[in-house]
C-alpha cells in the first residue's frame, strides 16, 4: 500500500514542521509525477485518517500531478514526458498490467532512451514533494 506509507510520511513530516513553527495546517499541496501510478482516492482517504490528532487535523490535501522532466547524462539534452510517452506506452503494451513501472516508477529512466542520442543514461525528477503548506 504505497499510498498509505506516502500519506503517513507526509502527515509526519508536515506535523513535525507545524509543531516547530507552532502552526496549524490548513492545506497541503503535494506534487507527484504523472508516472507515479498513485491511486489518489486511496491517498486522500489515508491522509484523512492519519491526520487525526495532529497539527493537520483540519487540513485538506491537494495533489498536483506534474509531467516529469528528463535529462540525458550522455549528451545533456533536456526533454519532457511527451517526447518519451510513446516509448513508455510501447513498454506498457509489451508487459501489460504487470509492467515493472507500475510497481517501481523510479525505474522509469532506465527504460527511457534519449530522443536525441539514444543513450539510456537518463535522470528524471520523479520525487513526490510537499510543494506548499498553508497554515491558519
Ligand atoms: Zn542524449
Amino acid at each position: 500500500m504505497h499510498e498509505w506509507s506516502l500519506a503517513l510520511s507526509v502527515v509526519q513530516t508536515v506535523d513535525r514542521w507545524a509543531r516547530e513553527h507552532n502552526a496549524e495546517v490548513k492545506r497541503v499541496v503535494l506534487s507527484v509525477p504523472v508516472v507515479s501510478q498513485l491511486d489518489l482516492s486511496i491517498l486522500r482517504e489515508a491522509f484523512d485518517m492519519l491526520k487525526m490528532d495532529s497539527r493537520l487535523e483540519k487540513a485538506t490535501l491537494d495533489v498536483k500531478v506534474r509531467s516529469p522532466r528528463y535529462r540525458c547524462r550522455a549528451c545533456g539534452y533536456v526533454f519532457g514526458h511527451e517526447e518519451v510517452s510513446s516509448q513508455i506506452e510501447a513498454l506498457v503494451g509489451k508487459y501489460g498490467e504487470e509492467y515493472p513501472l507500475h510497481l517501481v516508477p523510479e525505474l522509469l529512466p532506465a527504460f527511457v532512451k534519449c530522443p536525441r542520442c539514444g543513450s539510456h543514461d537518463i535522470e528524471a525528477d520523479l520525487a513526490i514533494q510537499v510543494e506548499e503548506i498553508e497554515t491558519i
